[in-house]
């Protein structure tokens, strides 16, 4: 990155690598590691993610090990990492779209099953298949979202805490 798209001023970037929340609005608590271009003429910031198919990838896999019942949140990402809309994830779970909505709003529990089922759909589903059904956790529902963080190095994502 050269030039700051906010100011228009020409090599005044400075780049640094921080850990810095990551989906925000999620819901979530991610903190992942990203590239920071500061700009010494305005101060703006252009924060830039690396290998996001990755992180995802590690991202739904953390959640996956964490033996709480699966959060709003946490449903949402897991069904968004699938590639399924609202409306295909009621279609495959058999309940209506506003039963979604809920579980997604934290209004509502996704049952022991439901919670198992959609466990099952990510590790089958996709590549990351850490997930056993004889290594099933005692799902009790933890209120507090636990604060995840992710570093990169070159490209490659893991976990920097649990
Ligand atoms: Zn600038």
């Amino acid at each position: 990155m050269k030039m700051c798209y906010d100011c228009g001023a020409q090599g005044s970037l400075e780049k640094t690598i921080q850990t810095r929340p990551y989906l925000e609005n999620s819901g979530l608590r991610l903190e992942v590691e990203q590239t920071v271009f500061t700009c010494a003429n305005c101060g703006a910031e252009h924060l830039g993610v690396t290998n996001i198919e990755g992180l995802h990838d590690v991202i739904a896999a953390a959640i996956m090990d964490n033996p709480s019942r699966l959060r709003g949140p946490e449903i949402r990402f897991l069904r968004k990492h699938l590639g399924w809309s609202g409306e295909d994830f009621a279609k495959y779970f058999k309940v209506s779209p506003s039963t979604v909505s809920r579980w997604e709003n934290g209004k509502q529990d996704l049952s022991k099953q439901g919670d198992l089922l959609l466990r099952m759909c990510v590790s089958q589903l996709d590549p990351i298949a850490s997930y056993h059904l004889h290594d099933a956790p005692d799902l009790e529902k933890d209120a507090d979202m636990p604060t995840r963080v992710f570093k990169s190095t070159r490209g490659r994502w893991t976990r920097a805490s649990f």
